[in-house]
């Protein structure tokens, strides 16, 4: 069975030519698919009894069988959803008071092996791909009822830019009129910033809001931080934010992470004003979420505070990203571990 959520409109037009189907029934099915996000061909009635049973002999609508669901106390919702291979992957949907917000992941596993991240901690799966990457939108929009979904942040397990031509496609289908009609101004994407893959995304996305996680001031603590960050220097990444800003008129979004006593004292808020205040970005700290397995602990509230003081004292636009689903472990790749070493012990 192919999962038909990996097609785009041109795939589904094809297809109906080659089943001699009239064209048109492409929006047709689209819209059932992308817009009514029906979970079987049954439910598309204007298409022919006939029509609906040649699409469900060869192609499935859902591939994903979500196999846990937690909620947490604020109210984000963590599934694990398991793919027809096995490999499983995090999907949170996070409820603010003003929107709804979906992080999507777009690997099983990681490359990237941050220090202080639980999806690394066995290295790569698999790449997702873009029918996948898709249906973890529909999962959470199915999960709010009436409410609408406001905002996906392509930010879960896994590294985007690894995984570029399917996060692609996948972003493209989110974006069109035939597929979910979501504005790329509701669509972030966070990376550990490869300067090629920067460029081509401003150039394919540059209304999408780009965040790139740094982590620290200087190359020598980013590479312990992130290993894979020894192939890109900062130097290169910041080169390509400012072509970034020439090519999109947009501003990235700095991600760092505070990490008690290694790249939150005073001195790296220091460095880390002085090597951003010529470019055109906003910095987002964030509360590290523990992972028991790494051994890091998020800063104190004071040493977070004093680090966003001394950064907007030297002019850099600052904010502190709020926590959701910590009662959850809602980091990338937390929900999987734990849930995968329950059964090992079932
Ligand atoms: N690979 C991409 C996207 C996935 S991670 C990237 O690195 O940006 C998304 C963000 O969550 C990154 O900034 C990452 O460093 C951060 N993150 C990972 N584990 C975390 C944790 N336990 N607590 C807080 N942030 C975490």
């Amino acid at each position: 069975m192919k999962p038909i959520l990996d097609y785009n409109i041109d795939d589904i037009t094809n297809l109906l030519i080659s089943l001699k189907q009239p064209k048109f029934r492409a929006g047709q099915i689209a819209k059932w698919l992308f817009s009514e996000q029906v979970s079987s061909f049954e439910q598309m009635t204007n298409l022919s009894k006939e029509l609906r049973q040649m699409l469900a002999s060869e192609y499935m609508v859902r591939s994903g069988e979500i196999v846990n669901t937690v909620i947490c106390r604020d109210g984000t919702k963590k599934f694990l959803v398991k793919w027809p291979d096995g490999v499983q992957t995090e999907t949170v949907l996070m409820e603010y008071h003003d929107r709804n917000t979906v992080c999507i992941s777009t690997q099983s596993g990681c490359p990237v092996r941050c220090a202080f991240c639980a999806s690394g901690i066995n290295g790569l799966t698999r790449s997702l791909t873009a029918g996948e990457i898709i249906e973890q939108v529909i999962i959470a929009a199915e999960s709010l009822g009436e409410q609408r979904l406001n905002n996906v942040v392509i930010m879960g397990m896994g590294e985007p830019f690894a995984n570029y031509a399917n996060v692609a496609r996948a972003i493209k289908t989110m974006n069109a009129d035939w597929g979910m009609n979501i504005g790329s101004r509701h669509i972030t994407l966070s990376t550990i910033g490869i300067p090629d893959r920067i460029i081509q995304f401003a150039h394919d996305f540059p209304q999408i809001t780009l965040a790139i996680s740094l982590h620290a001031p200087n190359d020598k603590l980013r590479a312990e931080l992130i290993p894979w960050a020894v192939n890109f220097p900062m130097r290169d990444i910041l080169t390509a934010i400012d072509d970034y800003y020439e090519i999109t008129h947009r501003e990235v979004t700095i991600e760092y992470v505070m990490l008690d006593g290694v790249n939150s004292l005073p001195k790296h808020a220091e460095a880390l004003a002085k090597l951003l205040r010529p470019y055109r970005i906003n910095v987002n700290l964030i509360n590290y979420n523990t992972v028991s397995e790494t051994g890091h602990k998020p800063a104190h509230e004071n040493a977070v505070n004093n680090f966003m003081e001394i950064l907007k004292d030297r002019g850099i636009n600052v904010h502190l990203r709020q926590s959701k689903g910590i009662d959850i472990n809602a980091a990338c790749g937390q929900l999987r571990n734990s849930h995968n070493q329950q059964s090992s012990q079932d």
